[in-house]
């Protein structure tokens, strides 16, 4: 079994891939109640930056020596649990590694006849159910209504665009590429979509982009779906509607700060100016809408309503370049690893 464990806190900095190390380690077997399972894909996901760290946030770190901790999809391959079978397809968070053990209990079946297996871990997944509850649950988002998304052409960011269309608003994307610019807007329908860097790969100052947030959205933004935090998030709350609601729902932007004091809120009178909202969200607290949540998104894909772009690097050993670049902008579209083929 080949797996990858963190062998340094980034502290203050980028990961770099000498924090990981790769290992290999006979394969264990199931005790009572468990299961072996073979995964196919490694979903890398912005949250697990955190996970490094050992600053204060909703969930434990990873200890030093650790397997990286991840949800994947796979095949059971042996099992010493009533409820699971060798070949029955399953989601858990096994972490980044080929062959993984967990509880019966703490894996879910998937139907690879409703979605392609990885779809589990992206669009009818955490990612997918993230878009979901938060754009409609704390966005409300109403027809003919501005909604403005950040890390626009992501795992969360195409899924927030393409359901506020169906919900009939005028959808407006930040991303840091032109080619990802292009994508939301020709592929996904997005209205306009602005970039928040500047041509030497740098954020933009508040005001330019301010300015620009200001162009592409004239009656103001009623939903921002912030992904990021920074920059892009004071640029979004200065042109703020009236009534209109923020959903903090990643601080990306700073996540190789998180030891540091937390940032503040810059135009902040604005909430009180345009009695605005502003809400955190944390997808596990959605838990009791994932049945509505899959049913509806795959409902959507049937339809060809959402359309959902993946990047998947090849192998194990790929996941720490893989993650790195994703935190850095580099995934188009939701970032997997293909562990096997079958
Ligand atoms: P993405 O697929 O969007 O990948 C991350 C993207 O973030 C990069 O591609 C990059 O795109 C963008 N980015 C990186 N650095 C910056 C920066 N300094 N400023 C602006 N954008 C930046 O990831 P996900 O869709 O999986 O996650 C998006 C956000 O949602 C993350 O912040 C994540 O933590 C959060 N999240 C929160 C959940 C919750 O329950 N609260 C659940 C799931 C995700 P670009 O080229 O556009 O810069």
């Amino acid at each position: 079994n080949t797996r990858v464990v963190l062998a340094e806190r980034p502290v203050n900095r980028a990961p770099v891939e000498g924090d990981f190390r790769i290992e290999r380690v006979p394969l264990a077997d199931p005790a009572d109640g468990e299961v072996l399972i073979r995964n196919g894909f490694l979903s890398l996901d912005p949250y697990m930056r955190g996970r490094m760290s050992a600053a204060k946030s909703y969930a434990e770190p990873v200890q030093v020596g650790g397997v990286m901790p991840g949800e994947a999809v796979g095949q059971v391959v042996a099992s010493r649990h009533p409820a699971w079978r060798p070949g029955d397809m399953v989601l858990g968070n096994t972490g980044w590694q080929e062959f993984g053990v967990l509880p019966g209990e703490r894996i879910t079946r998937i139907d690879p006849n409703l979605a392609p297996a990885s779809y589990y871990l992206g669009v009818l997944g955490m990612p997918g159910m993230t878009a979901y509850c938060a754009l409609l649950y704390l966005g409300e988002p109403q027809p003919e209504q501005t909604v403005l998304v950040s890390a626009a052409s992501g795992a969360v960011g195409q899924v927030v665009g393409q359901i506020a269309k169906i919900r009939g608003c005028r959808v407006v994307g930040i991303a840091g590429s032109d080619d990802k610019l292009a994508y939301v807007r020709d592929q996904l329908g997005f209205d306009a979509a602005l970039n928040y860097k500047d041509r030497d790969g740098g954020t933009k100052e508040f005001e330019t982009l301010s300015r620009e947030v200001a162009d592409c959205c004239p009656d103001g933004v009623n939903v921002y779906f912030d992904n990021v935090g920074g920059v892009v998030h004071d640029a979004a709350l200065a042109n703020i509607a009236l009534h209109g609601r923020v959903i903090v729902c990643g601080t990306i932007a700073v996540y190789n700060e998180l030891e540091k004091r937390d940032i503040g809120i810059r135009w902040m009178r604005q909430l009180l100016v345009k009695r605005a909202r502003m809400e955190g969200f944390l997808v596990f607290d959605h838990a009791h809408r994932t049945e509505e949540f899959r049913h509806t998104m795959a409902g959507w894909l049937s339809e060809g309503r959402v359309t959902y772009k993946e990047d998947v690097a090849e192998g194990i050993e790929s996941a720490p370049r893989a993650f790195i670049g994703m935190l850095a902008g580099a995934n188009r579209g939701k970032q997997l690893v293909r562990i096997s083929q079958d």
